[in-house]
């Protein structure tokens, strides 16, 4: 038995773990490769492995960076079953064709401006295509929470909820190879305790091996405020001046926290006629996602669902759907909520409601997510005015306010309690998913904390599950 690692080791993006175990050759997840120019084009080298040996992958969750290579593994020749909870196998259906959309645009730009120069765009290939993307998504078979799955002589599968984002699993794994068995666990990512709708992670039995995330490894969330009443704080001061509250936000997850922050809020008789619009096509499509997989909340996010209320639907609540209208809202003077993408306001429809919204001082703009440095929505977070929006500029009067805390992730307290909920220590435990620094951090926490024997591997390097 053995484990090699292939992505997010020493880094966070690109998870991809190969387990072997008698004739069974698992891959644990196919994630993009992300963060800049360099690493980006790591995405096109050859896999480490050959993919057509390969018996099953098994996905923890739908982020990209988890998923977003399953169609060039299929492409390499992979023709096994993909195997993942019910929820992520729709999210995937929504993120992988928009990656494979942005790939298609990218290349398409790029010869564009090769052309202008009179250059040879030949060479110009888009990453993965919607084809491609389509042919990954046909190998997805669905293994609900709990259930045992076989996988063949030598081996089971078990799907643990992990919080994080919907349909987020914790892979355990049962493995014999001659007269040996072994459990192998990978934690994916792991949710924050308490989130609004999915919890944090369940708890696992001890395995022989464990496979640890450590993105916030070496940070704590602060005493952070309440980020519900911090929401109300925002959108009571805008509206009561006749104002817009703009949240630029991710489609996937991000958009549904907020949207179930905002019900709770006017199931408590809070923000009367409140009008909320999310616009943004994909958002509106994953909420459709959420609403059919309430198997993947939390108990108590459950609970308030048995009294009758829908956590991602209020009186209020609009999703639009044409270009038509999202025009309309860019000229109404209603106020209200605008939800849209994406989170860093560097594409889609945000662009646009920024652009008419940005220049008057009743609105807000409200940041919920991480901006990363030279996209728009840093610049504004940053107070830069005025900004370029589509060639125009833009003088920043609208507020600026940031809630912090909306991440995915658990901390460092949070990765240890559960670390520390597997009632033993590992025979091995290695972390992934973090920067180095992050990792190294964290294993120190570990080593120190339980005695753990920790690993923090390199990429390619390979390790005997004995
Ligand atoms: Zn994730
Ligand atoms: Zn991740």
């Amino acid at each position: 038995m053995k484990i090699s690692f292939h992505g997010a080791a020493r880094e966070v993006t690109g998870s991809c773990h190969l387990v072997q175990s008698g004739e069974l050759k698992l891959l644990l997840d196919c994630g993009l490769i992300q963060g800049g120019k360099e690493r980006h084009e790591r995405n096109r080298e050859p896999f480490d492995f050959d993919a057509s040996e390969l018996t099953h992958v098994v996905l923890s969750h739908a982020h990209i960076d988890h998923s977003g290579r399953l169609p060039l593994l299929c492409r390499a020749g992979f023709t096994g079953p993909i195997l993942t909870t019910p929820a992520t196998a729709d999210l995937c259906r929504i993120l992988l064709e928009d990656s494979a959309h942005i790939h298609e645009e990218d290349a398409r730009w790029k010869i564009k401006r090769l052309r202008k120069k009179g250059l040879d765009t030949e060479w110009v290939k888009p990453l993965y295509t919607r084809a491609d993307a389509q042919a990954a998504l046909e190998r997805l078979v669905p293994v609900e929470f709990g259930e045992e799955h076989d996988l063949g002589p030598g081996g089971s599968l078990r799907l643990t909820k992990a919080g994080h984002i919907l349909g987020a699993a914790i892979v355990e794994l049962e493995l014999c190879e001659d007269d040996r068995s072994r459990r192998v666990a990978f934690s994916g990512d792991l949710g924050v305790d308490g989130a609004r709708l999915l919890g944090g992670a369940e708890s696992i039995q001890r395995p022989d091996y464990l496979l640890i995330e450590s993105t916030y490894g070496n940070r704590s969330r602060s005493a952070e405020e309440d980020r519900t009443q911090s929401l109300l704080r925002v959108i009571e001061r805008t509206v009561d001046r006749g104002g817009k509250v703009l949240i630029p936000s991710f489609a996937v997850g991000r958009t549904q926290a907020i949207l179930a922050r905002i019900n709770d809020l006017v199931e408590a008789g809070k923000l009367a006629g409140l009008d909320v619009w999310v616009d943004s096509p994909m958002a509106t499509e994953a909420t459709s996602v959420f609403a059919r997989h309430p198997e993947s909340y939390s108990d108590a996010a459950r609970k308030i669902m048995r009294c009758g209320d829908e956590p991602l639907e209020f009186p209020g609540l609009h999703f639009t759907q044409s270009v038509e209208e999202s025009i309309e809202l860019n000229h109404s003077t209603e106020p209200g909520v605008i939800v849209s993408a994406s989170g860093m306001c560097t594409a889609g429809r945000i662009k646009h409601h920024l652009l008419h919204h940005l220049g008057d001082a009743r609105n807000t703009v409200l940041f919920v997510g991480y901006q990363a440095r030279g996209s728009l929505g840093r610049a504004i977070q940053s107070g830069t005015s005025p900004v370029r929006i589509f060639g125009e500029w833009i003088a920043a009067q609208a507020d600026v306010e940031t809630i912090q805390g909306f991440s995915a992730h658990a901390d460092r307290e949070e990765l240890l309690s559960w670390f520390e909920q597997l009632g033993g220590v590992p025979r091995k435990t290695f972390i992934v998913h973090g920067e180095e620094e992050a990792s190294l951090a964290f294993a120190e926490s570990l080593q120190e904390g339980f005695g753990a024997d920790v690993e923090v591997p390199q990429r390619t390097q390979e390790f005997d599950l004995d």
